[in-house]
């Protein structure tokens, strides 16, 4: 066959035109913000633009480039514009980008230690490296009887956790045996909808989470918690397991883990933080506190994904004791059998995570915390918080608009005073206008305006922008 009609690319084919994409890449992050923030393309509108059937004949690269040009980019919300402040950010840097470009070009499918040992081995050395980054307590580090592992999202750390704190209290029947629906867990009414998924999926049951109300600063009530306990109790209930807030994604509530934490040891439960976005202001010691009562939890996960400048996805999740987490996901067919594995001389991720397959992702965050050192990393998540809190005190000092909980770290919430219907209306506006993305959430049911800090390149003229944007729209709408 000749080279003609073999149909790959080549090596110099690739190299070509991965500098182009590279080039793309440098040139939409110079022009991101020239771009409407929330895509404003009609439902099914990006669809229609595509053909239907696959081509018959391969295409050159030049043609999909100018398709993303002309097709894709209509269809995209710019999550990296710096004038994105909605939900959480899903913020990323040109290390991570860089980072993503060698995994997929490695190619590698890290699911044994034997499959690639770089892979499990730089991870082990990420983990650690960012549990002393976050100060965590040393019992989450590889070297004492726990550890961490990077998983695609919170939402899957949470079910692994899920998973193993299940076993543990059922003295790892279930895998065995199937559900026993006398299982319950515990959350604050602000936890993520991700608790809720993971609770479904392991066959607890929605029924048998328990949603536990929340004080002023939307944080769990501890004397709540202790009541549901028992009254689950006098019913004949096993109560398992707890999800803590630490930045709950309405209002970035903290939950108290240092009475959460003694109330689930009294108690038996498993204790997981939940600390997705704001784990990563604990890069910074003055923000630490966050994490008081951290000695107490069995598990914790954070998403460098969201405020680290790692690209999506990356999730870091830490356990205490591994071999529960080990011993509910573990799975050895003759296939994976290897002298590795048999000496049990290795970690083998695959039994830390609910997928077989595993990407080489501690790449991005070796990338990463060597681009930016400590030292970058820390500079950056603390102007961002002073960015919000800039913001807050704008807001606090209106006659209009009034902060809807007491600011912390990077994330405000907010609201007009002239009710739900003035709040929807601004942020449709400013949304549908293109030069900024806000999103909202309902506290105490009043609909409030969100507004976070998080994208890389966010400076203080786009907050300033912002806060103007917001005042002109409240006197129009
Ligand atoms: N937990 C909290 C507090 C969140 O805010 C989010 C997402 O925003 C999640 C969990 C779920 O994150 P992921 O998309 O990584 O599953």
């Amino acid at each position: 066959m000749s080279e003609l009609t073999s149909y790959h690319m080549t090596p110099a084919e690739f190299r070509r035109y991965g500098r182009a994409m590279v080039d793309w890449i440098a040139d939409y992050m110079e022009q991101v913000e020239s771009y409407p923030v929330l895509s404003q393309v009609e439902p099914g509108q990006i669809l229609a633009s595509l053909p239907a059937s696959p081509p018959m004949q391969g295409e050159p690269v030049e043609a999909m480039l100018k398709d993303v040009e002309t097709l894709i980019m209509p269809g995209i919300t710019h999550w990296q514009s710096p004038n994105f402040f909605a939900f959480f950010p899903a913020n990323n840097s040109g290390p991570a980008i860089l980072a993503e470009m060698l995994s997929a070009g490695l190619g590698v499918q890290g699911m044994l230690w034997a499959t690639s040992p770089a892979c499990t081995e730089v991870e082990t050395v990420m983990m650690d490296w960012v549990a002393e980054l976050l100060d965590l307590p040393d019992k989450f580090r590889s070297s004492g009887p726990g550890g961490g592992v990077i998983q695609d999202s919170a939402s899957s750390a949470t079910l692994c956790a899920i998973l193993a704190a299940r076993e543990r209290a059922t003295n790892f029947q279930i895998n065995e045996r199937g559900l026993n629906n006398k299982l319950v867990a515990y959350a604050s009414s602000q936890a993520h909808s991700s608790i809720e998924k993971g609770i479904k999926i392991a066959g607890i049951g929605r029924e048998n989470l328990r949603l536990i109300e929340v004080d002023d600063h939307f944080a769990l009530r501890p004397d709540r918690l202790v009541e549901q306990i028992e009254q689950d109790r006098r019913a004949g209930l096993t109560p398992f397991f707890l999800v803590a807030n630490v930045g709950s994604t309405s209002a970035g509530a903290v939950d108290p883990l240092p009475e959460i934490g003694r109330i689930c040891r009294e108690q038996g439960l498993w204790l997981h933080v939940d600390a997705a976005m704001y784990g990563t202001a604990a890069v910074c010691p003055e923000f630490r506190s966050i994490h008081d009562g951290l000695d107490w939890a069995d598990s914790y996960a954070f998403n460098p994904h969201k405020w680290m400048f790692t690209n999506f996805d990356c999730n870091c999740f830490y356990v205490a004791d591994r071999q529960a987490l080990i011993n509910t996901l573990s799975i050895m067919p003759e296939y994976l059998r290897n002298a590795a594995t048999t000496a049990g001389a290795v970690f083998d991720y695959r039994d830390w995570q609910i997928p077989l397959g595993r990407r080489f992702r501690s790449l991005k965050l070796w990338f990463v915390i060597r681009h930016y050192g400590v030292e970058g990393l820390r500079y950056h998540i603390r102007r961002h918080v002073e960015l919000a809190q800039q913001f807050a005190e704008w807001v606090a000092a209106s006659d209009t608009f009034e902060l809807s909980t007491e600011p912390t770290l990077n994330l405000i919430c907010f609201h007009h005073i002239g009710g739900d219907a003035i709040n929807q209306a601004i942020m449709d506006q400013l949304n549908a206008g293109g030069e900024m993305y806000l999103s909202h959430t309902k506290l105490n049911g009043r609909l409030v305006l969100r507004l976070c800090v998080g994208q890389t390149h966010t400076e203080f003229q786009h907050v300033e922008r912002a806060w103007q944007r917001i005042q002109a729209a409240a006197t129009e709408v």
